[in-house]
């Protein structure tokens, strides 16, 4: 058995943020094999990343023998290593990497989750938290009936108004009664002081954690920030590789790491990221972690479930959670138990090589 292919396309998603986000969007990668198994995976980096894959990564899989994922992911992170290491070029090897999983639990007749763990349980509860961005979605997200939100707070700005801040904190606290969880995401918008003067300020609202609120690369900034902050400090969605969050958990930067499967390195990578965690006692909740590749390790290795809702305008995979739904499980199927939308298949159809 034999990697016989390797490519990817960028999806349409429409209502995807018109930022990075749509320009370096999601990629679909797809493995083939000899023997005529096909694997799925999502990374991100829209045709830059294509590119990686259908290039670098292409010249060094066609051939090789792909039950070996974690010894291809490792030759995959070395042959890249002059430009890669972190950003784009890990963005595409989690597609690789994800997809490799896909065949392996194919070549298995297994979920990708009862590999890392025979025992894992289909269908059991798997608690949620909604991801809200305005007022409008909040609303949507009480109704629902969600007792765990995470509000977005970049649109305070650069430099906010505390006081709006600790209002729509206050607010949603009141809505949601004592016992619900709420956090607070600053999208890398902040300095340290302006960092420790908002956790200050809405610490007395029990707030879970307080999410990304400086650039990735500001380690001193949030070493201290870890030190001082009333409440926890979440991050961990633009780190890449199990070495970059090796370096975070050693600095001691974030009480709670957000690995995002489909940009940190894939499986392999966030499996390494839950080994180092439990060594050091820290939580994992993956960034996005009800979408089907993290769910898989979420249902099956993690200590302390909690899956973040969804992209509302990533709609090309099926076994796509429902973004409105309070609570999801794991469904069964074999391996990542997903497969692309006609429209995919149509695109792969006219992609020339
Ligand atoms: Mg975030």
């Amino acid at each position: 058995m034999k990697i016989a292919r390797v490519d990817a396309i960028q999806p349409e998603t429409p209502g995807s943020p018109p930022d990075w986000r749509t320009q370096l969007g999601q990629i679909i990668v797809r493995v083939q094999t000899d023997d005529g198994l096909t694997g799925w995976g999502v990374g991100g980096g829209g045709r830059a990343c294509i590119h990686v894959a259908e290039t670098v990564l292409r010249d060094l899989l066609v051939g090789a023998d792909p039950s070996d994922v974690e010894g291809l992911h490792a030759a995959m992170f070395d042959h890249t290593s002059f430009y890669g290491r972190k950003g784009l070029v890990i963005m595409a090897i989690s597609g690789v990497d994800l997809a490799l999983w896909d065949i392996r639990g194919k070549r298995l007749n297994r979920h990708v989750a009862q590999l890392l763990n025979p025992e894992v349980e289909f269908g059991r509860g798997i608690p949620t938290y909604c991801t809200v961005f305005d007022d409008d979605e909040a609303e949507t997200a009480f109704t629902a009936g969600h007792v765990a939100i995470k509000l977005h707070v970049e649109r305070f700005g650069d430099d906010p108004d505390v006081s709006a801040i600790v209002s729509l904190v206050s607010r949603t606290r009141e809505r949601l009664g004592p016992t619900a969880q709420i956090m607070v995401d600053a999208f890398a918008r902040w300095t340290l002081q302006t960092s420790l003067e908002v956790a200050d300020a809405i610490a007395p609202f029990q707030i879970e954690w307080l999410e990304e609120p400086m650039l990735p690369d500001r380690l001193g900034d949030y070493r201290e920030l870890a030190k001082q902050s009333p409440i926890k400090i979440a991050g961990g969605e633009h780190e890449y590789t199990a070495g970059g969050f090796r370096e975070l958990i050693d600095l001691g930067v974030h009480h709670i790491l957000q690995p995002d499967i489909n940009w940190c390195g894939g499986m392999t990578t966030l499996v390494e990221v839950y080994r180092l965690a439990k060594d050091a006692g820290l939580q994992v909740c993956p960034h996005r972690g009800s979408e089907p590749f993290s769910i898989a390790a979420i249902a099956s290795i993690d200590p302390t479930p909690l899956a973040e809702s969804p992209r509302r305008w990533f709609r090309c995979l099926t076994g796509m959670p429902d973004d409105r739904g309070v609570g999801t499980q794991l469904q069964p199927g074999i391996g990542f138990g997903v497969d692309v939308s006609e429209q995919v298949k149509i695109a792969f159809e006219n992609h020339a090589d």
